[in-house]
């Protein structure tokens, strides 16, 4: 009997065949783990299956899968490695009050990082509610909504400069080495020397570190930025204009981000980056955010774009999970109202909506 099939209803005694070794009856090792924080990190990396060959790549892909992180995001990386610095650096204990300004999953990494460590914690965000406020709310954190989130963060440190610490995500260095000593290094001893590795960028320090550090190890890697449609941090032909893709291609960008380690872009309108996130969840099984979307459709343009041949391998990497955009792309509704999707055949036709 192949994988799965036959369970339940009428399904007979389970046999172990080599059909199917990825069923759970063959995972025998369970670790225990003193704390959810000894999970940020050594994600998965998933090769995929039926998206290549339907898209007509000859290519191996592999998607370094950082939902697989605690609180859903590549940025509990960043949030557990910039709190371990400080405190080595003596500039945290337990008294200390993270104060970072945020409003996303940087905020989320860090919220979760002082749930479990139990600092006093409070996030400036834009949107008090949205889906990520919740979310840090829910970790224990403040959140307070403020437009100029930077300035009420350097005034509450102001108030309280011996307690107060602003972990400064976009421009501490420790960001970009932390891709280039854990995340590019979890790649490298995986798959060894890859060819392509493909992300958006938002602060730019996934793109330094990891770029690097494949670069280092095998200098004819292609690194490769997925540029939203009306970003022009990369793309400086094309006129600026606003897209809805979140956490990449942005004003973000960190001080210590080095472009020179970019060698190609790729252009992604936001239709093709949320059909292509959608694609990932019908295909791969892949339940990933919308800026995946615009790495893997920046993916398959360069693979073909540089013929990117058989055998060679293509990294690309998924910063974040659906959680955040429950109510956005992943919902088919949301999608007929922006035109991504027409809606279906029994429905009324968008253009007749009021
Ligand atoms: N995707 C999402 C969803 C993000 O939140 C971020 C971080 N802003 C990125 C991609 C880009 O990561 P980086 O800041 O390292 O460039």
């Amino acid at each position: 009997r192949r994988n799965g099939e036959g369970r339940g209803a009428g399904g007979g005694r389970y046999e172990k065949t080599p059909e199917n070794v990825s069923d759970l009856g063959a995972k025998t090792e369970t670790k225990l783990y003193n704390s959810v924080l000894e999970l940020v990190g050594n994600t998965p990396l998933i090769k995929l299956n039926k998206l290549p060959r339907d898209h007509g790549v000859p290519c191996e892909i592999y998607a370094k899968c950082e939902f697989f992180n605690p609180s859903g995001s590549i940025k509990d990386r960043i949030a557990l490695s910039v709190i371990q610095d400080a405190r080595q650096a003596g500039v945290v204990n337990n008294d200390t009050e993270f104060v970072e300004a945020s409003s996303g999953n940087t905020g989320i990494g860090i919220a979760l990082n002082a749930a479990v460590s139990e600092n006093k914690c409070i996030i400036i965000t834009e949107d008090n509610s949205s889906e990520e406020a919740n979310t840090i709310n829910l970790l224990g954190a403040e959140v307070i909504q403020a437009k100029n989130k930077d300035a009420i963060a350097y005034r509450l440190k102001d108030e309280n400069p011996d307690k107060v610490v602003i972990l400064n995500q976009g421009d501490n260095p420790v960001n970009q080495r932390t891709h280039y000593e854990n995340t590019a290094e979890e790649i490298v001893s995986a798959l060894g020397d890859v060819d392509m590795v493909v992300m958006g960028t938002g602060t730019g320090d996934t793109m330094t570190g990891i770029g690097l550090k494949l670069k280092e190890r095998n200098p004819k890697c292609v690194v490769v930025v997925a540029e939203p449609d009306g970003s022009v941090v990369f793309n400086t032909k094309d006129k600026e204009h606003p897209f809805l893709v979140e956490g990449i291609g942005g004003s973000n960008l960190s001080i210590t981000i080095d472009k020179s380690v970019a060698d190609h872009f790729e252009v992604v309108t936001d239709q093709e980056s949320f059909l292509m996130s959608r694609e990932m969840a019908k295909k791969e099984g892949l339940l990933c955010g919308g800026s995946s979307g615009t790495a893997m459709a920046a993916a398959i343009k360069a693979v073909k774009a540089l013929n990117v041949g058989p055998g060679q391998r293509v990294v690309v990497i998924l910063p974040d999970g659906i959680r955040n955009y429950m109510s956005k792309f992943v919902s088919d509704q949301w999608m007929e109202a922006h035109r991504f999707i027409e809606p279906p055949a029994h429905t009324m036709k968008w253009w007749k909506r009021p």
